[in-house]
């Protein structure tokens, strides 16, 4: 389980003083699909790179399987981005001249275990289009794929940031039942950033923020059903 206790950020520009989370409690646990929800500047991405070590919070305590992940040294923050957590981004980041098979393999190291690749692969419903190219693909696929990637790693925490921000609705909608089994059917915590809040109905667990603050949490829910998505 992973806790934010106070965390705040404030980002110094020059003189000038930016709050970009004040005083952030929330817990996200494993096997749940998490959402943090909130407009444009609400401090979304400021919370999913402190999640990832890839920025320290400024103040507040996180831990993660009760490490306190807030004092580690640069080092095994390092080790914790590395072998901890898996990332989804926006705009997919597939290397163009590899196919989606290689891809996922290379990016997880897996080249002598293409079984491996292949199997993630399938659990996005997309074997069929391991021998193609990014710019085969459509952006939903391509998407697929970087979950794929993502996964193949064995993440015990999936951060997706705006995962569904370049595809339309249905696809954007696929891409969040794919999250949502993917976190119901292993041990791993999957956390998405969305100011969407369709897209929001379909996690376990809604953290809202709004200017840098919590203004309400969801837990415990029932994802709402969308019968007519089909991978
Ligand atoms: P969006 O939906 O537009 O991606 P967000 O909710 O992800 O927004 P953040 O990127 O976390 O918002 O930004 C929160 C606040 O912190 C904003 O006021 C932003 O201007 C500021 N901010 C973010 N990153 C930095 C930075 N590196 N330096 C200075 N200020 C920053
Ligand atoms: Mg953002």
């Amino acid at each position: 389980m992973l806790i934010f206790k106070n965390i705040s950020k404030t980002y110094q520009i020059g003189s000038q003083e930016v709050k970009a989370l004040e005083n952030v409690n929330f817990e996200i646990h494993k096997g749940e699909f998490t959402v943090i929800l909130g407009p444009s500047g609400s401090g979304k991405s400021t919370a999913l790179n402190i999640l990832g070590g890839m920025d320290r919070a400024s103040s507040g305590e996180f831990l993660f399987d009760n490490e306190v992940i807030t004092q580690l040294t640069d080092e095994k923050l390092s080790e914790y981005r590395r072998d901890i957590v898996g990332f989804v981004f926006q705009f997919y980041n597939l290397i163009p001249s590899l196919t989606a098979l290689e891809n996922i393999g290379i990016a997880a190291e897996l080249t002598d275990n293409l079984a491996i690749a292949e199997n993630c692969l399938e659990q996005v419903g997309l074997l069929h289009r391991r021998k193609n190219f990014p710019n085969q693909m459509s952006g939903g696929e391509m998407q697929r794929v970087s979950i794929a990637r993502a996964l193949a790693k064995k993440p015990k925490l999936l951060l997706c940031d705006e995962p569904t921000g370049a595809l339309d609705s249905a696809t954007g909608l696929k891409i969040m039942e794919i999250l949502r089994f993917s976190a119901e059917n292993s041990e791993v915590a999957v956390v998405m950033v969305t100011h969407n809040e369709e897209f929001a109905k379909l996690a376990h667990r809604i953290i809202r923020l709004h200017d840098g603050k919590v203004s309400s949490i969801e837990e415990n829910k029932t994802p709402a059903e969308l019968s007519e998505v089909h991978l």
